[in-house]
This record gives C-alpha cells, sequence and structure tokens, in this order.
C-alpha cells in the first residue's frame, strides 16, 4: 500500500459531511466489481448503476482520499504532449481522435456534475497555455496551428493581448476554451452517493489483496478479512497502484509534485485574472493554477522524480515558497500567503496516455488508471469506454492506442 500524500490537503476542509459506507463483511456477487474509491472507480460506479448493471465498489480507505484529494482539478483537452507531438507519436488521426475525446469527456464531466444534488464547483473555463521563454514561441505557434487544424476552439494570444488582460508579461499564449474546473473531493463523494441511490453497493475499508479466476470464467476477489466478491467483470481503478494484482502490468513512472493553496484573495484583486482562467506554461515541469470558489489560488508544479512523498516539513516549506514566488512574479501585487501545502505522488505513463482497457493476459478484468495530468478527464474517457465495452457497443476498444501497455505487448 502506497502513500500517495503528505502535508496539509486542502479540498476536504471545503467538506465535511462525506458519507461513510460499511466495509464489506460477507461473501458478496456483482455483475461487476470495481476496485478502488477515487476519481476512476467512483466515476465508473456511478456511469455503471446509472446503465443498469449490478455494481459494488471496495475501497481500501475511504472515497476520494487516494490521489483524487491532492488533485488540483483543472479540467483540459490540451495534454502534457502536446497535439503536434501527439501526432509525431500515433499519427494524425488518432491524435486528434484522442484530444476530441477529451473535449468531450469535459463536456460529459460537465453533464455529471450538473446531474448531482448540490453543486460542486464545476465551472466551464478556458485555460491560458503561455510560452515560458521566447524561445518556445515557434513550438507553441506550431502546437495551435495543430489544435486549430483540428477544429478545437482555440486562440492565439500575442504578448500586448496577454499584458492586456493579466498582470504580467508573457511571449504569447494559446487561449483553450472548453476546459473547466471541479472540486474533486466533493465532486467525487458526491457521485459516490449519487452511485449508491442508483443500486451501486459501497463498501469502505475494504481491502482486496488477491483475485482469481474461476473455471466458469467468472472472477473471484479476496479482501484482507477474508471475505470473497465474485463477479462476472472486475475495474481495477487503483490509482497509482496497479502492480498490487499483477506485477508490472504497466509501463509508468512514478514522481511527485508539490502544491499550495493561499488565502483567499479580495474580489478587486481577483478581477486582474481574466475570468478566473486556468493557467499553466510549456515549461516542464509546469507551474498550473487557478482560482477557488472562495477566491484562493490553488497552484502546483516543481515535479521531482522520486515516487515517494516527502515527509520533510523544511522541504514542504521551502518548495511551498518556490511555487508562491512564481505566482508572485506573475502577480506581483498581490498580498500572497500560504494556508495549505503538500506533496503528492503522480503517476505518468511513458508514452504519456492513459491506459484504458482490458488486461491483454485476463479477459474480463479492465483499468482505468488515468495517469497524467489530465487524470480525471481520463476517468470519465476511462468510465465510458468501460461501459460501452461491457455493453458490447462497440466490436473492439474504439481507442486502441490507449488500452493496456504491458512489457509483453510494448
Ligand atoms: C498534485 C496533483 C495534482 C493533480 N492535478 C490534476 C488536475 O488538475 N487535473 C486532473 O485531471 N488530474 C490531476 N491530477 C491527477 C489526478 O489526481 C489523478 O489522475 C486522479 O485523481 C486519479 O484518480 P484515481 O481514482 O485513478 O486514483 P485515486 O484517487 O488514488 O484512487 C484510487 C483508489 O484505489 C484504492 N485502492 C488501491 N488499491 C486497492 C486495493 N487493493 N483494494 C481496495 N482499494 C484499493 C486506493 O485506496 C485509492 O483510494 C493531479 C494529481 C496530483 C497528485
Amino acid at each position: 500500500m502506497k502513500e500517495l500524500h503528505t502535508g496539509q490537503l486542502y479540498w476536504p476542509t471545503t467538506r465535511s459531511d462525506s458519507r461513510p459506507y460499511p466495509a464489506l463483511k460477507e461473501a458478496a456477487t456483482a455483475q461487476v466489481a470495481i476496485i478502488g474509491g477515487g476519481m476512476s472507480g467512483i466515476n465508473c460506479a456511478y456511469a455503471f448503476s446509472t446503465a443498469g448493471l449490478d455494481t459494488l465498489l471496495v475501497e481500501r480507505g475511504e472515497i476520494a482520499e487516494g490521489s483524487t484529494s491532492a488533485n488540483t482539478g483543472m479540467l483540459q483537452y490540451c495534454n502534457d504532449t502536446m497535439l503536434c507531438d501527439l501526432i509525431d507519436q500515433i499519427g494524425k488521426t488518432n491524435a486528434q481522435l484522442f484530444y476530441k475525446r477529451c473535449l468531450q469527456a469535459v463536456d460529459e464531466l460537465e453533464q455529471a456534475a450538473a446531474s448531482l444534488p448540490v453543486s460542486v464547483g464545476f465551472k466551464r473555463r478556458s485555460s491560458l497555455y503561455f510560452a515560458s521563454t521566447e524561445q518556445d514561441l515557434p513550438k507553441l505557434r506550431k502546437e495551435y496551428e495543430a489544435l486549430r487544424e483540428a477544429c478545437l476552439p482555440v486562440e492565439f494570444w500575442t504578448a500586448d493581448e496577454i499584458a492586456k488582460h493579466f498582470p504580467f508579461k508573457k511571449p504569447g499564449a494559446i487561449i483553450t476554451h472548453g476546459d473547466a474546473e471541479v472540486n474533486p473531493f466533493h465532486f467525487v463523494n458526491t457521485l459516490a452517493d449519487a452511485a449508491a441511490k442508483a443500486g451501486a453497493r459501497l463498501h469502505e475499508h475494504t481491502d482486496i489483496v488477491r483475485h482469481e479466476k474461476l473455471p466458469d470464467g467468472r472472477h473471484r476477489l479476496h479482501t484482507s478479512r477474508g471475505h470473497t466478491i465474485d463477479a462476472d467483470y472486475i475495474v481495477c481503478a487503483v490509482g497509482y497502484e496497479p502492480e498490487e494484482l499483477r506485477s508490472k502490468l504497466v509501463q509508468s513512472n512514478m514522481n511527485r509534485s508539490y502544491s499550495i493553496v493561499t488565502q483567499p484573495m479580495p474580489e478587486p484583486l481577483l478581477k486582474q485574472w481574466h475570468q478566473q482562467w486556468l493557467i499553466w506554461e510549456t515549461a516542464r515541469p509546469y507551474l498550473y493554477m487557478r482560482t477557488t470558489e472562495e477566491g484562493r489560488i490553488i497552484a502546483g508544479g516543481l515535479d521531482e522524480g522520486i515516487e515517494q512523498p516527502v515527509h520533510s516539513e523544511e522541504i514542504l516549506r521551502k518548495r511551498g515558497e518556490q511555487l508562491l514566488d512564481k505566482i508572485q512574479s506573475l502577480f506581483p501585487d498581490w498580498p500572497l500567503a500560504i494556508e495549505y501545502r503538500w506533496n503528492a505522488t503522480f503517476g505518468e505513463s511513458r508514452d504519456n496516455l492513459p491506459f484504458i482497457g482490458e488486461d491483454p493476459a485476463l479477459p474480463g478484468v479492465y483499468y482505468s488508471l488515468g495517469y497524467g495530468g489530465n487524470g480525471t478527464v481520463y476517468s470519465m474517457i476511462g468510465a465510458r469506454t468501460i461501459l460501452g465495452l461491457l455493453q458490447g457497443e462497440y466490436a473492439s476498444h474504439p481507442l486502441p492506442f490507449i488500452g493496456i501497455r504491458t512489457s509483453a505487448t510494448s
């Protein structure tokens, strides 16, 4: 079991009334058993139960307390790999298809959020993707042309246009329309309640320790307390711990990313941040930032190639200050102070695409592993794709390039 974050998280402080779900205390059966109660698992539970599938979900800890609670809640269709690079990687047709599918997933997340009885902080926002240096400008222009050719909703802003809308100067930026923000912790907990209402059985404090293939082709999961779950299909939405069920399953790199949240900013200052757009940049690792419903700034970055989140208060404080300096350089007159800071494990696949689909070695076992900076968008693609595959909607995977890649298949 991995430690996924250290420090003080912000999102769990915005919600005090999460409903507890009982641990599994007896043998159970289901059509689909989902392992993992984060963004990916709960999106599946909601999609499956509302589509009428007999669904059971188990979570080792509590709903949304894994990397979902450390997430910055930026929902963007542009990925860590620029479209112009993805075209070189998987071809123009597939790359454009993938980017368009990501934009559609933001719409699907909006529909899911709108179906909930309370607001979960979902708001459509545009994004400002600025060139970190003059040297990055030609690449940014190339990316703009690639996005435009794919008919995605984009603009290119010059340095003057940026300076008219923000208190900082940058050489140029792509503006993507159609992105969004959400409170990921509130969203996932509220969606879990909606899934339960639609008939999904949710069990917290239920740890799956073993999987067994039954002679009739079905699957049996064993919990650490000695109970079993028999299911036609298994969906592993286990986040950054896929090796627990089958070692060396996916090809991924584990890093850690730092995040901070400032105190709420006065309304007149927030007006200097054009329409509360999401902001990120071409540098790698990149700074990513947005505002919250309370007028705070939440920002992340300074990624390091180390899996284990940091325990040193001193390093956490130092990195927090570095992030704050980066924000301060963009908004020099703002009285910024850090109120929350944390460090979290962050998984990236080696080709920067998620892992969504059936295990090539275990028919009936599916994975929804949204590795990369767009994990929430991928979790929706995972839920809808796996539902379609279970319901026989497609003859084969609609986006085969995001299927399960192992050392054996690559
Ligand atoms: C600092 C940071 C910022 C991020 N910002 C963004 C962002 O702005 N936008 C975005 O889209 N994405 C972002 N992400 C990525 C996003 O957080 C993740 O992709 C997403 O939350 C993953 O959700 P998940 O459900 O796959 O994983 P998790 O939330 O980790 O859920 C997996 C769950 O599975 C459970 N589990 C694992 N093994 C077992 C087992 N054997 N039995 C029972 N339960 C088990 C775990 O306890 C865990 O709760 C960010 C990530 C980090 C770390």
